[in-house]
């Protein structure tokens, strides 16, 4: 898998982190960083990729805005995580794109949906099926 390296905030010509008015004005700019691949499926899609929200924005409406809350998702991907929470408890149910190495977690062809690779222990899959 493609590392998911979002970096800190974009800097604007002030030298200040851009100010997005509406979170889909972070696409170009994630993007220009991670290529126009779904951060989940690692589909490459040249239109109609969405700006995730890690945290749902309806819950955290101070994350609705905000870099470090970013990825970008297909749709198929951004309709199965859904409203799904995370928080200290349930991090670690998950493995994330832009935090673990998800390439020794999945297999990835093409033209199918990630597979969870069958070297991991059950702990592992339950999360990895998460
Ligand atoms: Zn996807």
């Amino acid at each position: 898998m493609r590392p998911v390296k979002r970096d800190d905030a974009p800097i604007d010509s002030d030298g200040n982190p851009v100010n997005f008015k509406k979170y889909g004005d972070a696409r170009p700019y994630l993007i220009n960083r991670l290529g126009q691949y779904c951060s989940y499926c690692e589909i490459w899609l040249p239109m109609g990729l969405a700006v995730e929200h890690i945290q749902p924005k309806g819950n955290e409406t101070a994350l609705e805005k905000e870099w470090s809350n970013f990825l970008l998702s297909c749709p198929s991907c951004n309709s199965r995580k859904g409203k799904k929470v995370v928080n200290a408890e349930n991090l670690h149910d998950y493995y994330w794109p832009h935090c673990d190495n998800t390439f020794r977690v999945f297999i990835y062809e093409n033209d199918r949906a990630p597979q969870i690779a069958k070297s991991l222990n059950e702990a592992q899959q339950r999360i990895a099926r998460n």
